[in-house]
């Protein structure tokens, strides 16, 4: 039976990557976007083309009703869901505590952390032995900056992806008897559109030289690890970190 895989925030940047590298590998694959439907279209073709089935399904993570209608619809037109990879995430400008307000918490917050949970739980819904699902995998889309605070960057972004790697350690021992392995992969600094969204065009570029490796890391470097926590090579892996930060 083909895996059937959900990406959530897939029209680009790791997602995009990992929507790829996983059709390659077999996976039916849902691209969720949230605005870009371009992108996505443009992707889910590619998919096509190459000899792969997906969709491209249009849901803000940040909406519980729009995440029931995602999971729906890949009931409807996938099949038995096998695999979730929470991807969706926002940060914005750079800025001290004192420059964040509530707002700006509760954005952040409502796509990288409540958009997450919600996932999750329609998946676990579906994959769970419990509920006389086949199992599966879930893989949370984390930050190194969960682990670093990203003092005088984005605090509140680094305390949503902790907040995330909380959720991962969780799930991961809640549903380890029910068939599903809940890990987190923690990007470093990866070349995205996601840096100039948050005000900083260039960053990645900027910094690069005083990365250990002297470079930022690729969307696709970051699939190949997503790909291995949801596969069966990553059997004992549940409630894990794979941290691909090129040495930071
Ligand atoms: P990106 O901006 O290309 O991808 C994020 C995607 O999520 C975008 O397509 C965006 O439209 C989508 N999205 C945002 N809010 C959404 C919502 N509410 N509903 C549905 N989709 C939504 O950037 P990326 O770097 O590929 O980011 C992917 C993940 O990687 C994010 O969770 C990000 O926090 C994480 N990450 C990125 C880096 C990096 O340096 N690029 C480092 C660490 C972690």
């Amino acid at each position: 039976m083909q895996p059937v895989l959900l990406i959530t925030g897939a029209s680009r940047g790791i997602g995009a990557a990992t929507a790829r590298l996983a059709a390659e590998r077999g996976h039916a694959v849902c691209v969720n976007y949230r605005r870009d439907e371009t992108g996505a279209q443009a992707l889910v073709r590619e998919i096509e083309v190459g000899g792969g089935r997906a969709i491209a399904v249009q849901a803000d993570v940040a909406i519980e009703a729009d995440v029931v209608r995602l999971f729906e619809t890949v009931d409807a037109q996938l099949g038995t869901l096998s695999g979730l990879v929470n991807n969706a995430g926002v940060l914005e400008r750079q800025g001290r505590v004192e420059d964040i307000d509530a707002a700006r918490l509760a954005r952040i917050f409502a796509t990288n952390v409540t958009g997450a949970f919600v996932c999750a739980r329609e998946a676990v819904r579906r994959m769970s032995t419990r509920h006389g699902g086949r199992g599966g995998a879930i893989v949370n889309v984390s930050s190194i900056a969960a682990r670093l605070g990203a003092p005088g960057e984005y605090v509140d972004y680094a305390a949503s992806k902790g907040a995330l790697d909380t959720l991962t350690l969780g799930l991961a021992r809640e549903v380890a008897a029910e068939g599903i392995r809940v890990n987190a992969v923690r990007p470093g600094l990866i070349h995205t559109g996601i840096h100039a969204d948050g005000g900083e065009p260039g960053r990645v570029e900027r910094i690069a030289p005083s990365l250990p490796m002297g470079r930022g890391g690729t969307p696709e470097e970051v699939a190949q690890a997503i790909l291995w926590l949801l596969s069966e090579e990553a059997s004992y892996a549940t409630g894990s970190f794979i941290e691909l930060g090129g040495g930071r």
